[in-house]
């Protein structure tokens, strides 16, 4: 492979593999190379973006302002009230704090946004730093909670403390707090609570437009357009639909060990996966009449869009794709996706995917196709030009990749604009590919003319 050989460093080559290329074995779950650049976040980060959705409550950040300026406004996650998640608190750490501690600007911070804000609940996120000189945000937060009556809750995200995977599992710690304080007395025998959704472009409301047009109830949307007092009553939900690899499955097994809710992972990526997740939420049920509404449901919705996704694919039939996301679950839709589409899947990879995920996608890839994991932009580039790759999804780090080598993009991260999940969101994401790869500019580009 003469890509890898050019531009992988020798402590990075176990984390990448060409399928057919021997038995598969890749590492994974490491802390990334130093020198590297990674294209992976830090553990505050992680919490950062699994928490930020919840639009009533404050989010302070305990930090040097540029932890709170990296992740203002991180994801394009939409509320259908309050917008308060929309803006980023500091505590703004010089050095004279980090010599004589930052808990009382932190305490004297929180009194301030509480009163000014009249937030549900606030989150305390502690950064590298936090960690470094030692305050004790546990304590800060339970005074501010006594004074105000407000519940402070604190995140524990040192940056530094381990890859992005860590800060997923110190947001689920933080609203594991909250779950349990509400009242459950009204709530169906079928209902659930959405987990690992983040209502971007407002893709929860298509989603819980399928559920209660399913006749079932949603509790809670974690995170997305999420709310502090449906989270607290998120235990009287009689299932738990987890979406997103890593994000938000350890609430899910917390809430089953402690309140018996039983969990499904689900995609809502694709027709496949979005006919699926519906599938096994009516199965869990076991009641025939949802069973008639889901079936009707899938008919339909699928039946708008078919015309449309035959005409793409006659068109986008044979172009090469490249994946590169956060985790790799959403991959596994992706690649059905591209597939539909007739597509071909070069180069697929993720920043925290996990040893099943990989084993998972090598057995869904084509032979040929490159799997990497925690990859960095030079890895990247050099896969992208070797497998001659027509369009690159991934997020923010990776577009201006794309970009600089001539190659189509599609954003299919936390900033994107367009509602890809659901079914009409297979419609957006095949237009979008499509008017993407089929443009007349990439005649124009390097890349075709040497
Ligand atoms: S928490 Fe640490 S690694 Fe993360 S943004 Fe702040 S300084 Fe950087």
């Amino acid at each position: 492979m003469t890509g890898m050989n050019m531009s992988v460093l020798e402590a990075r080559k176990g984390q990448v593999y060409e399928k057919g290329d021997g038995p598969f074995k890749l590492k994974c779950n490491l802390d990334s190379v130093p020198g590297a650049v990674s294209q992976r976040a830090c553990v505050f980060c992680g919490s950062r973006v699994v928490l930020y959705p919840i639009t009533d409550a404050l989010h302070l950040v305990h930090g040097p302002i540029g932890c709170a300026i990296y992740t203002w406004d991180i994801r394009g996650a939409l509320s259908s009230d309050r917008e308060l998640h929309r803006l980023s608190f500091s505590t703004d750490l010089q050095e004279r704090d980090v010599i004589f501690g930052g808990e009382k600007k932190l305490e004297a911070a929180l009194l301030e946004l509480i009163e000014r804000y009249e937030p549900e609940a606030a989150f305390v996120y502690s950064t590298c730093i936090v960690g470094i000189i030692g305050d004790d945000i546990e304590a800060v937060c339970r005074q501010v909670s006594e004074k105000t009556g407000i519940q402070c809750i604190p995140v524990q995200s040192e940056g530094f403390k381990g890859s992005k995977r860590a800060g997923y599992q110190a947001a689920c710690n933080a609203l594991f707090r909250l779950v349990g304080q509400g009242d459950t007395s009204g709530i169906s025998p079928h209902s659930i609570n959405i987990l690992g959704d983040f209502n971007l472009a407002g893709e929860i409301w298509i989603i819980q437009d399928y559920y209660r047009r399913m006749g079932i109830e949603v509790v809670a949307t974690i995170t997305g357009d999420g709310r502090v007092a449906d989270i607290q009553r998120a235990h009287g939900a009689r299932l738990n639909v987890v979406q997103c690899s890593g994000a938000t499955l350890d609430l899910a097994k917390m809430m089953k060990e402690r309140y018996g809710i039983p969990y499904i992972r689900v995609s809502y990526f694709g027709v496949d996966d979005m006919a699926e997740a519906l599938y096994k939420v009516a199965d869990h049920f076991q009641d025939e009449s949802i069973k008639k509404r889901t079936n009707a449901l899938v008919r339909e919705e699928l039946d708008a869009i078919y015309p449309e996704i035959v005409r793409f694919r006659q068109a986008l039939k044979g172009k090469r794709a490249a994946i590169y996301v956060g985790g790799a679950f959403k991959a596994f839709s992706l690649i059905k996706a591209f597939r539909l589409l007739g597509m071909k899947v070069v180069l697929v990879g993720s920043q925290t995917g996990t040893k099943e995920d990989y084993e998972e996608l090598e057995a869904i890839t084509d032979p040929g196709t490159i799997i990497v994991d925690d990859s960095n932009p030079l890895e990247l580039s050099e896969f992208l030009k070797e497998k001659r790759v027509d369009i690159f999804v991934g997020g923010v780090k990776e577009r201006p990749i794309a970009y600089k080598l001539g190659i189509g993009f599609c954003d299919h991260n936390h900033e994107r604009k367009e509602a890809l999940e659901g079914f009409i969101g297979m419609y957006n994401f095949a237009k979008e590919v499509y008017s993407t790869v089929m443009s007349p500019v990439w005649h124009f580009v390097p890349r075709k003319a040497v």
